[in-house]
């Protein structure tokens, strides 16, 4: 059933047995769960059925970090969410990022990735992903002319990737959400306000607002926010009518830990030219399910390097570039020089002869994960939207770990690869010059992660296990928000099982 909140007479009360705040990847992959259930659920849905100029300047906000993306065209503001212009990379988060590591602060999540892994095979045909199979040698068996690199597993692996089509949220499932008659989906119903009992320890309802000035109220047992990482930090803090610091706030926690996936071009490959027939499982799709490799540090070598997780995409030069390559396996001299270099830790020489052909050039992208940093964070500002709720203010910030792993992972790639005889590698000057800025070309993703994260202390985590707000009966968050670390893993496909593992929990508590 849809509605839209401005057709409602002004002071309306909706009321459910759930109540989901945001209908964007997290919260229709939720509201799909219960089509059918005796329970009813509101669906709470800020922006209308199509994208509005107007519900899209709700978003916009300061950025006084690292150089960001304008915060209101880094997520969409309408039922399907920022779904209607993701990209669709999927990938899963790897075990030891569910692991505490003492190198990296803050690490650790309450659950570990086996728990997750029978809701990533549920997520993925939400995404309209092929089957749950995320091992090369998996996609081997099927196509026995996808090789792989010969890496030694020890050191280094090829982790698969698969490519949603995009699934826009909206267009796909909107029919099945408006017409489930237990669903009931309000759009153009901002939630401006959680408003907590005197004791603060339940919500006891929602303040929904419309553009045209309209103002209803939301009630259920249950409450989910699923707005995505800034607005479910952003709407937790400006909740502060009974608390000044917000709901779920009780240790300064909400908004901190603001987490992207970095993403930077970090250098070059030649590929020898007898590696030709590997590099079909590193191009940009394959098999019937589109999906690729892409290179990555085993979590042995992590641990040794005491380095964050990350993977690299091969991305294929131009001839011009093959030709203007300076890594050619040349003249004795220059092999001689390389490893005069090497022996100064740099990329290793190749094994075999040089070869004849010019090498298969590529450039190498980095998706790398950022380090849990309480600096890094979403704020309110003192800015107010046209619903007279305060603006988000994102403080985005990187640490030293987060440069040096950078450096690390291209110096153990390079000797790998080296040592294979597979390719050589090149680093651009910025990754061995660790005290210098962050280079121009340092792009966040367009992931948003972390506001509020997961942890079963209410002193280090906004959330519990089963992603209730700590010290609110019946209050949960859905999203990457949730996240404690984000991995190398693009998040939409995490966040999706974490959401349907919710949505579980959820039931088990409602039945
Ligand atoms: C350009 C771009 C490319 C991307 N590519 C990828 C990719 O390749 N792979 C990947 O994994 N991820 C990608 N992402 C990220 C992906 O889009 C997000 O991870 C995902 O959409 C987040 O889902 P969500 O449900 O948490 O938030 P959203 O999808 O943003 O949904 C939040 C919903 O809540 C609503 N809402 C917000 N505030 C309120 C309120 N106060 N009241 C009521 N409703 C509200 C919004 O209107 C929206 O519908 C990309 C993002 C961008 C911008």
């Amino acid at each position: 059933m849809h509605i839209d909140a401005r057709t409602l007479p002004n002071g309306s009360v909706l009321e459910a047995d759930l109540c989901i705040v945001g209908a964007g990847a997290a919260g229709i992959s939720m509201a799909l769960e219960w089509i059918g259930s005796r329970h009813k659920v509101l669906l709470l849905e800020g922006g209308g059925l199509d994208y509005e100029t107007a519900m899209q300047d709700l978003y916009r906000g300061e950025s006084v970090g690292l150089p960001y993306y304008p915060l209101q065209a880094a997520r969409l503001h309408y039922f399907g969410g920022t779904t209607g212009h993701w990209a669709g990379f999927c990938s899963t988060l790897d075990p030891i990022d569910f692991e505490k590591r003492e190198w990296v602060p803050h690490s650790g999540w309450p659950i570990r990735r086996e728990q997750l892994d029978p809701f990533y095979a549920r997520a993925q045909p939400l995404l309209e992903l092929g089957p749950y199979e995320y091992g090369a040698d998996d996609w081997q068996r099927r196509d026995p002319t996808l090789v792989p690199l010969p890496l030694d597993p020890r050191v280094m692996w090829t982790k698969i990737w698969q490519f949603s089509p995009p699934t826009r949220f909206g267009a796909r499932y909107r029919a099945a959400v408006i017409a489930a008659p237990n669903v009931h989906l309000y759009t153009h119903a901002n939630v401006c306000e959680l408003v907590a009992n005197e004791s603060l320890q339940s919500i006891e309802g929602l303040r929904v607002r419309t553009l045209d000035g309209k103002e209803h109220r939301a009630r259920a047992r249950y409450y989910v926010l699923a707005c995505c990482s800034i607005q479910n930090a952003r709407l937790l803090l400006a909740s502060n009518r009974r608390t000044p610091a917000g709901l779920g706030n009780a240790y300064d926690l909400v908004g901190r830990f603001f987490m992207e996936h970095i993403e930077i071009p970090t250098g070059n490959l030649a590929l020898a030219p007898s590696h030709a027939a590997h590099t079909k499982m590193y191009a940009l799709e394959f098999g019937r399910t589109k999906a690729r490799g892409e290179l990555a540090l085993s979590a042995a070598v992590q641990r040794e390097q005491r380095i964050l997780n990350a993977t690299v995409s091969l991305e294929p030069g131009g001839p011009d570039e093959v030709a203007q390559s300076t890594f050619q396996w040349g003249t004795p001299d220059r092999l001689a020089a390389m490893r005069e270099r090497d022996a100064h830790g740099d990329a290793g020489p190749p094994a075999e002869p040089p070869p004849a052909r010019a090498p298969l050039f590529f450039h190498l992208m980095t998706r790398q994960e950022q380090a849990p940093n309480p600096a890094s964070r979403v704020l309110l500002s003192p800015e107010r939207d046209a619903l007279d709720m305060p603006r988000a203010k994102l403080d985005w910030r990187l640490t030293a770990l987060d440069r040096r792993s950078f450096r690390a992972f291209y110096e153990v790639m390079g000797r790998e690869l080296g040592r294979r005889g597979a390719g050589r590698v090149r680093l651009l000057d910025w990754v061995t010059r660790d005290e210098d800025p962050w280079p121009s070309t340092l792009s966040g993703g367009w992931h948003h992660m972390g506001t509020t994260r997961m942890h079963e202390n209410p002193r280090l985590g906004v959330v519990d296990a089963n992603c209730r707000v700590h010290g609110l009966g019946n209050l949960y968050v859905a999203g990457a928000s949730v996240y404690p670390t984000g991995g190398a893993a693009n998040p939409t496909l995490t966040l999706v099982a974490v959401s349907l593992r919710l949505s579980d929990h959820l039931k088990r508590t409602l039945a």
